[in-house]
């Protein structure tokens, strides 16, 4: 009899946490490594909501368990946030606070899908959605675009790829890892071939507020309303309000939809961290002044590290519009020789360039797509410049 069961050993471990891993083990030998691995904010959570949560922990009313479902206030609060930012009117009984936007995505499919449906994964994709689709018996159905169009995939991508099975597309703009963002048409155009097909939508939307040049990023179903009762709304506190820590996210769409995957919550985890989610209800209820300073910040940062990566012979970096993420394709760098290997991947070359030029980059196999790095900016302007650097003049090598 094996020991693990079939469905967890083929789960892969988080391609990102494991670059992190090996970037931290340098780092603890003393090695001056520069990790563009991370896909987290470097600001400290706001002082507002850690002085609300100060607050919470020392009312012995927050020490128990709330509702599975999360505390009425902060549900009331996201489905009002969903209203300001996206237009998208609401009922708090919608709303489901998950631990993350992660357990979110788990419990989407968890409640969505049925072993044998296929769900359409556009890649590049954030590592973790293979991963969930799969442990909920399901099949992810990958859609790649290139960087020739943005990363950005069309109706007709996405129609060539429908079968009978196909129960979900999974939607995620501004994207981790491309950065793309797509426009209203775009959005329009996919959601009125979901509706008209009876596919149910999914949409990752953590990365909102991050988005740059002016662009907007859309809410599918505010866009197309008849998908209202078909879509899932993904978020949460981690990226907007520098929370990685706290596990605060949400899931919100159709009422029978919601009320399923809090049962099933109720017996997965019973509820968030309780001072968590005064943390977030503090943040949801609070105004977006953090994220705009975060994202003037992230701006800039984003300017720069396109101007550096374009700079560099073999790598082409389309111009990400969201998100922290830049995502260069290094395909004209693969099969020459560099520093006496000839790295026939991108898993390789990472390797390289993490042992010789002591920088951490994420290969593009962990997102689907071979041949591209994801470069993380969210840190400090200056070291961003230095890694960049380095890894500029060890490609210069390349022959
Ligand atoms: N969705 C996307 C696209 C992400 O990149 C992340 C975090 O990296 C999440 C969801 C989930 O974030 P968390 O579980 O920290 O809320």
């Amino acid at each position: 009899r094996r020991r693990i069961s079939a469905r967890i050993a083929s789960i892969k471990p988080s391609a990102t946490l494991a670059v992190d891993a090996k970037a931290k083990e340098l780092k603890a030998k003393g090695r001056p490594v520069i990790g563009f691995g991370a896909g987290q904010p470097d600001f400290p959570t706001p002082d507002y909501i850690v002085d609300a949560a100060a607050a919470a922990v020392r009312d012995r009313a927050n020490h128990g368990y709330t509702a599975a479902a999360g505390l009425p206030e902060l549900r009331e609060a996201i489905a009002a946030k969903t209203k300001r930012d996206s237009g998208i009117e609401l009922d708090a009984s919608q709303v489901l606070v998950t631990n993350g936007g992660k357990q979110a995505v788990y419990s989407a499919f968890a409640t969505l899908c049925d072993p044998g449906d296929e769900v359409l994964l556009l890649a590049p994709y954030w590592t973790t959605y293979p991963e969930s689709i799969k442990l909920a018996g399901a099949v992810p159905v990958q859609v790649t675009a290139d960087e020739s169009t943005g990363y950005l995939a069309t109706v007709e991508q996405l129609e060539a790829a429908r079968t009978e099975r196909t129960k979900v597309l999974l939607f995620n703009s501004p994207s981790n890892p491309t950065g793309a963002v797509y426009s209203r048409e775009q959005v329009e155009a996919i959601g009125r071939w979901a509706y008209e097909h009876g596919i149910f939508v999914v949409t990752d939307e953590i990365y909102e507020h991050l988005v740059y040049d002016g662009v907007t990023a859309h809410s599918i179903s505010a866009v197309v309303p008849e998908l209202a009762d078909t879509t899932v709304i993904l978020n949460g506190v981690a990226k907007t309000y520098s929370m990685t820590g706290w596990r605060v996210g949400w899931m919100a769409g159709p009422t029978d939809i919601i009320k399923a995957a809090s049962s099933y919550q109720s017996h997965l985890c019973g509820n968030v961290a309780n001072v968590s989610q005064r943390a977030a209800l503090a943040a949801v209820a609070g105004p977006l002044d953090a994220v705009e300073e975060m994202r003037v910040a992230f701006d800039s940062r984003r300017k720069k590290i396109v101007s550096l990566l374009s700079d560099i012979p073999g790598v082409e970096c389309p111009t990400p519009e969201g998100a922290f993420y830049a995502y260069p394709s290094v395909k004209a760098l693969l099969g020459k020789e560099l520093r006496g290997v000839t790295p026939a991947n991108t898993v390789e070359l990472a390797d390289l360039i993490l042992e010789h030029a002591e920088v951490a980059v994420v290969p593009g196999e962990a997102f689907g797509t071979p041949g591209y790095f994801r470069f993380s900016y969210a840190l400090a302007e200056s070291d961003l410049v230095e890694g960049v650097s380095r890894v500029a003049k060890l490609l210069a090598e390349v022959h």
